[in-house]
C-alpha cells in the first residue's frame, strides 16, 4: 500500500512510496483504511527533529477513516465503522485516566517506539505511534473513536488533533469568562480553533496575532475583533486593555520568544495559555520576580487539556449545531501523491488546514 515516508529527521521532503505494509495486527488491535487526513504543524516539527521521533517514519497524526479488520477482544468497533484516529489513547487505568485526565495518559507513547509499518528495506514508524499519511494503519483498539455518520472524513480527521487542542486550550484549560479579553498568538489551524473556543465563552475581545496577512484575515472571519501582526501586539494591548495586558493569552507556536510575549502580554493575575509544542532546548526565562509578584498563571494545554473523548463529543455537538465552522478551517486539499505541496504551503503560512484525500 501507499504511504508518505521520511527517511531521516531534518529532510524537508517525504518519499510517497507504494510498497509499504502496516504491521502488528492482532488481538487487541484494528486496522483502519484511511480517508482523510490533516497536516499538523507537529508533523513538520517531527520531521525537522524539534519534536522526539524515531525515523524513518511515516508522519500524520490527525487522520480518519473506517475500519477494516477488529482483532481478537476488540468489541467496541467492527468492520465498516467510521472512526477517528487518537493519536493519545486513554488506558482508562492508569492514575491520570481515573483522574479524568486522559490527555495525560502516557499509555499511547508507549507503543511510539515499536514500528507501525515495514517495507523491504526495513522497519517504519509511525508519527506519535499513529501515521496517518497511509492508506491503512494498525492501531492499539483504543486509538480508534466511532464517529456518526453524518461527520465527514475530512472534518473528523481535524477532531483528531487541530480542533481538539484549540477548543480545549479555550474551553477546558483557560475556562475563558464571558466579558474578558484574549490575545491568541499564532493563527494555524490550531490557532483559530483557540479563537472559537475563546468566542464560544463569550470573551468580548479577542485579538488574533500572526505575522502572515491570510491568516490574520482569516482569524476575523472565525471570531477574531481584531487582527494583528506581532510588531501591533504592544500597541493593541494599550488599545484593547489601556496597557494593563489581556485577561488570556494563548501562545499557539511552541517557542520560547513568543511565550515570553504571551507572558508580557497578559495582565497581572491573568493566564497565559501555552498550546504550541515546542523544543525540549528551548527554555522560557522568567524571573524570581515577576514570577511572585505579577501572579500571572501559567497553564500549558495538551491536546485541549481535557478528558479527550468528551472533547471530540462535544466538537461534534457544536459543529452539528452549526457553532462552530470546521469546514472553514479547510483551506487546501491534496491527494497523498501531492502530499510534499501540502508541507510547503504550511510552512509558507498559506494554509489553516490542508487536508491529505488519501
Ligand atoms: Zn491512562
Ligand atoms: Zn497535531
Amino acid at each position: 500500500m501507499r504511504a508518505a515516508v521520511l527517511h531521516e529527521i531534518g529532510q524537508d521532503k517525504l518519499d510517497v512510496l507504494d510498497d509499504v505494509e502496516a504491521v502488528g495486527f492482532g488481538p487487541g488491535k484494528v486496522r483502519i483504511r484511511i480517508r482523510a487526513t490533516g497536516l499538523c504543524h507537529s508533523d513538520l516539527s517531527a520531521m525537522s527533529g524539534v519534536l522526539p521521533q524515531p525515523a524513518p517514519f511515516v508522519p500524520g497524526h490527525e487522520g480518519a477513516g473506517e475500519i477494516l479488520e477488529v482483532g481478537e477482544g476488540v468489541s467496541h468497533v467492527k468492520a465498516g465503522d467510521r472512526v477517528v484516529v487518537c493519536w493519545l489513547p486513554a488506558c482508562g487505568a492508569c492514575p491520570a485516566c481515573k483522574r479524568g485526565q486522559t490527555e495525560l495518559c502516557l499509555a499511547g507513547f508507549m507503543n511510539a517506539g515499536t514500528p507501525n509499518f515495514r517495507r523491504p528495506g526495513g522497519d517504519i514508524f509511525g508519527m506519535a505511534g499513529t501515521g496517518t499519511f497511509a492508506e491503512e494503519v494498525v492501531l492499539d483498539a483504543s486509538c480508534a473513536v466511532p464517529i456518526p455518520d453524518d461527520v465527514p472524513f475530512d472534518i473528523a480527521a481535524l477532531i483528531g488533533c487541530g480542533v481538539t487542542t484549540g477548543l480545549g486550550a479555550a474551553i477546558n484549560t483557560a475556562d475563558v469568562q464571558a466579558g474578558s479579553s484574549v490575545a491568541v498568538i499564532g493563527c494555524g489551524g490550531v490557532g483559530i480553533s483557540a479563537i472559537q473556543g475563546a468566542r464560544l465563552q463569550g470573551a468580548a475581545e479577542i485579538v488574533a496575532v500572526d505575522p502572515v496577512p491570510s491568516r490574520r484575515e482569516s482569524a476575523l472571519k472565525f471570531g477574531a475583533t481584531k487582527a494583528v501582526s506581532p510588531d501591533e501586539l504592544a500597541g493593541a494591548k494599550q488599545q484593547v486593555t489601556g496597557g494593563e495586558g489581556f485577561d488570556y493569552v494563548f501562545e499557539v507556536v511552541g517557542r520560547s520568544t513568543t511565550a515570553r510575549t504571551a507572558y508580557d502580554t497578559t495582565r497581572r493575575g491573568g493566564t497565559m495559555v501555552v498550546v504550541g509544542a515546542g523544543a525540549m532546548d528551548d527554555n522560557l526565562q522568567l524571573n524570581m520576580f515577576e514570577l511572585f509578584f505579577d501572579e500571572k498563571r501559567i497553564l500549558p494545554s495538551m491536546y485541549g487539556g481535557g478528558d479527550v473523548l468528551r472533547s471530540y463529543e462535544r466538537t461534534i455537538g457544536l459543529w452539528r449545531a452549526g457553532r462552530v465552522d470546521l469546514a472553514g478551517l479547510i483551506t487546501h486539499r491534496v491527494p497523498l501523491a501531492d502530499i510534499n505541496e501540502a508541507i510547503d504551503q504550511m510552512r509558507t503560512g498559506t494554509a489553516l488546514r490542508t487536508c491529505i484525500e488519501i
